[in-house]
């Protein structure tokens, strides 16, 4: 099998992948950010590429259409639009998941010949702070830091960001250079503590958005310990003595940390030359990112910790093309190619490039205020690409009704079935992961290749194909007469040459006479560039600048409600939910909750919670667990409407922004918690896929068909009823056990001898080895023993999935540890847990830890 060279389609490392037709997924060892590792994401592509559930034909309210018709329709809808209401009216809402030459396509078509700047995107919810945050500090969005400084650091803070789950394998990059380097310190600053805290040597749990205060304390730390560079910070940054000033205004107390947390944290960023800061969403997502993100520029600039190797702050992009999305001006507040929206010579250049008959002369709505736009009314066509805002958004209960509010809705999408897609008019096949050629852009500026390996499924079509045909419609084909993404890219580097007298960070001259079909993952402006390594800067006089910030005053709720993401699924899941391995981990919305607060509320392991805010509520089970500190609280925020009944948490987060950056604020909703008093909780195991209309449900894959959490306020009164129609299974023999004293009911329904359908339910959460009775489904298990919940002897119950690439289970790591497994790597050895991908060995180590210590009590 000849296997394709090409890069993973999930987070922002962009790690190189190997693939093949027939599933076949390896680690590029050729590729420099990964050198062949990959995660348990990107492990398992192989098995989210079938067709099920797949968008093969455009569909036109529901029914199936050929193309013309589809692409008529849309270009007539948003020409009507225009003509009657102005380009104001119209809107496209896009996604880190393009391609950069579908994104180019995109924003030329919103841009330059429609005439607005309606044109904004998922990746404004993931790091416009931090794009507000450099261009206030380095007049760019330049991220400086590459990968190879993490290596040569010898302090790396990591700054609301887990990326033991979220960026793996920059985090094997880190534990393996600690390992390689034990005087390498880590140190981990999040309100949770995560698997990324378990690798750091100090973890600071520090307040909900009490970073401005932390960097504040810092820099005034450093400014009265006579710790800056002032020959670096009178040659080359503005702004540093309001910014001391401001600094030594802010209140350390406010971090929550103690005063020796803070002096030792300090002392030593203070006398560590090599500080490398990554951030991330804990510092993004937030209704001060912006000024979070310049706290942290603010440090790294007044000691000259930046420009040099191993030195600089680093914000890690979520999204696998978040990078390129900026760099082809993908927000509703940029201009292709790093230029300028507000500046009149930067249209001008990029019109007369363009040939356009147009150009917007001031920023569209961004994400939140797009939705609330067309809740009032004001957008007649929306067109959204490859995303899901009516789960991922913020208030997502009213971005849904007020997409459902809009006159024409138009997605192109890889799937059918999504929150979004059941409230547009027209459905549009694209081309996914596998099928489709381009180019993305990864967190440290390397542009690598996409490349197909698989054959285009059904009618479905690349998206940049789609929407030059609807620009080709709306009378602009001239300018959209690609053939292929490599002309695309072409004119993306053209537009760069003829922009080069314009002072930028953004040169692709090195992609001049790139050979797109053989393009090896390069970045940009050169492999070897260091930016700012001279102490020039991107401001009209050349210097940096430091940001005077204020620490907010923060509000105290009974709870906060910080959201983010699992180790093993990917946005709203919509291919990460198709691989029972991944599914196997967390395969439920959960909330954790601190012990402390669990009493206080009554709430005992397996209730579900209510969080309830002035939006919405959300059902999750509960997971007590120290991590989290007291008055907060975790959510994950992958489920959908799709794969849960009330268990979409952003139904519950608020619609706040960023004032400067208008990211919205997704880590500290304002929420309460209160114990779901269900009458009855069920589990239900079965062959095909079901759809529970039950208040409370949550359903995934398994390795032998589908899993159901349930839970309900009602009596059920009739269960046999009850299973058939939860399994879809009204025919086929049926063994019940029912116990009055506990109110528990057991059902199988077996069809020739093998179970297809196990259901346990009971007036308490229901305690059974989900992994075996799962494992049981398809079997000719008796009934009996199917009933009583027991694995057969000979298939001893693995517990619940640790390592999701061998399919290892709590028990099996127990198992290991008593039988004398006493470090993660002798645990690799007893049941290859670890050896793979390495996700899951903090979660090793942390079972291991906690097993010794039992083993010791004993
Ligand atoms: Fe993909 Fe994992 Fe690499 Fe991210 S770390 S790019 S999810 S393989």
């Amino acid at each position: 099998m000849s296997l394709t060279r090409t890069t993973c389609p999930y987070c922002g490392v962009g790690c190189g992948v190997l693939a093949g037709a027939d599933g076949t997924i390896k680690g590029d060892p050729e590729h420099p950010a990964n050198f062949g590792r990959l995660c348990s994401k990107g492990a398992a592509l192989g098995e989210t590429i079938d067709l099920d559930g797949r968008l093969l034909h455009p569909k036109v309210n529901g029914v199936d259409a050929d193309w013309d018709t589809a692409l008529d329709l849309v270009a007539q809808k948003f020409t009507a639009a225009i003509a009657e209401h102005g380009p104001e009216s119209v809107a496209f809402y896009a996604s880190g998941q393009l391609l950069t030459e579908d994104y180019y396509v995109a924003n030329k078509l919103m841009k330059g010949f429609i005439g607005a700047a309606n044109i904004d995107t998922n990746s404004r919810l993931c790091m416009a702070s931090s794009v507000a945050g450099h261009k206030r500090a380095f007049g760019t969005d330049t991220v400086p830091g590459t990968y190879a400084d993490l290596e040569q650091a010898d302090l790396i803070v990591l700054v609301g960001s887990n990326l033991a789950w979220c960026h793996p394998v920059l985090y094997q990059r880190i534990a393996a250079a600690k390992d390689a380097r034990p005087d390498m310190r880590i140190v981990n600053i999040d309100p949770r503590r995560t698997a990324t805290s378990d690798l750091a040597d100090t973890h600071l749990q520090i307040a909900p958005d009490g970073d401005i205060a932390l960097f504040n304390g810092l820099l005034a730390h450093m400014a009265d310990g006579g710790k800056l560079d002032a020959a670096f910070t009178d040659n080359h940054v503005n702004g540093v003595a309001g910014a001391i000033a401001a600094a030594r205004a802010s209140n350390p107390a406010d971090t929550g940390l103690l005063p020796h947390e803070l002096n030792a944290f300090f002392t030593l960023w203070a006398r560590t030359e090599k500080v490398v800061t990554i951030y991330s969403q804990g510092v993004n997502q937030s209704g001060c990112g912006t000024d979070k993100v310049n706290a942290i520029l603010n440090c790294h600039l007044a000691t000259g910790r930046i420009g040099r190797a191993g030195t600089g702050p680093f914000s890690v992009t979520g999204q696998p093309n978040a990078m390129g999305g900026r760099e082809v001006g993908g927000l509703a507040n940029m201009l292709a190619n790093h230029l300028e929206l507000d500046n009149a010579a930067h249209r001008q250049v990029v019109q007369d490039f363009w040939d356009s008959p147009t150009i917007c002369t001031q920023p569209g709505l961004k994400a939140v205020d797009l939705f609330e736009a067309c809740a009032k009314g004001q957008i007649k066509a929306l067109w959204v690409m490859s995303t899901n805002p009516a789960v991922s958004l913020p208030d997502a209960g009213r971005v849904a009704a007020a997409i459902a509010k809009v006159p024409f809705v138009v997605t192109s999408d890889i799937m059918e079935k999504t929150d979004t897609n059941d409230l547009a008019h027209v459905l549009l096949p694209a081309t996914g992961w596998g099928e489709k050629d381009g180019t993305v852009t990864n967190s440290e500026r390397r542009i690598s290749r996409q490349r197909a390996f698989l054959p285009a499924p059904g009618r479905a079509r690349p998206d940049w194909e789609i929407l030059s045909d609807v620009a080709a419609r709306m009378g602009f084909g001239d300018a959209f007469a690609y053939q292929k993404p490599a002309d695309i890219f072409a004119e993306y580097v053209a537009l760069d040459g003829a922009a080069a007298h314009i002072a930028r960070d953004l040169d692709l001259s090195i992609f001049a006479d790139a050979d797109y079909a053989k393009m090896i993952p390069t970045q940009w402006p050169r492999n070897d560039h260091r930016f700012f390594a001279d102490g020039t800067f991107y401001h009209p006089d050349g210097k940096a600048r430091m940001i005077a910030v204020i620490a907010p005053v923060l509000a105290k709720p009974r709870f906060t409600l910080n959201t983010g993401r699992n180790r093993d699924q990917w946005h709203t899941m919509m291919r990460t939910g198709k691989s029972a391995r991944l599914s196997a981990h967390l395969a439920e919305p959960y909330v954790e909750i601190n012990p402390q607060d669990a009493v206080g509320i009554g709430a005992a392991h397996g209730d579900l919670i209510e969080v309830q805010s002035k939006h919405g509520r959300a059902l999750s089970r509960a997971l007590i667990t120290p991590r989290v500190a007291k008055g907060q609280l975790f959510a994950p925020m992958h489920w959908t409407r799709q794969r849960t009944r009330h268990g979409v948490i952003n139904t519950v987060t608020a619609p706040l922004t960023d004032p400067v950056s208008d990211q919205p604020a997704l880590k500290s909703a304002a929420v309460s918690a209160r114990v779901y008093r269900a009458k009855w909780y069920g589990f239900l195991a079965c062959k095909d896929e079901p759809t529970p209309q039950t208040p409370y449900a949550a359903i995934a894959r398994t390795k032998t068909g589908w899993q159901v959490e349930m839970a309900g306020e009602q009596d059920v009164g009739d269960w046999e009823a009850q299973g058939r129609s939860l399994s879809g299974q009204p025919g086929g023999d049926l063994s019940v056990q029912t116990d009055p004293a506990t109110g528990s009911v057991r059902m199988a329904i077996m069809n020739n001898g093998v179970i297809t359908a196990l259901l346990f339910a009971s007036p308490k959460p229901v305690v059974v080895s989900r992994t075996a009775i799962n494992a049981m489904i398809g079997t000719n298990t008796p009934a009996i023993l199917a009933l009583a919940g027991r694995s057969p002897s000979d298939q001893p119950d693995a517990g619940a999935t640790v390592c999701a690439c061998f399919s290892v289970g709590r028990n099996s790591v127990l198992a290991a540890v008593a039988r004398g497994a006493h470090s993660v790597t002798a645990l690799g050895d007893a049941t290859c847990a670890g050896t793979n991908c390495g996700s899951c060995k903090p979660e090793l180590a942390a079972l291991l830890a906690q097993a010794q210590l039992r083993l010791a009590a004993e």
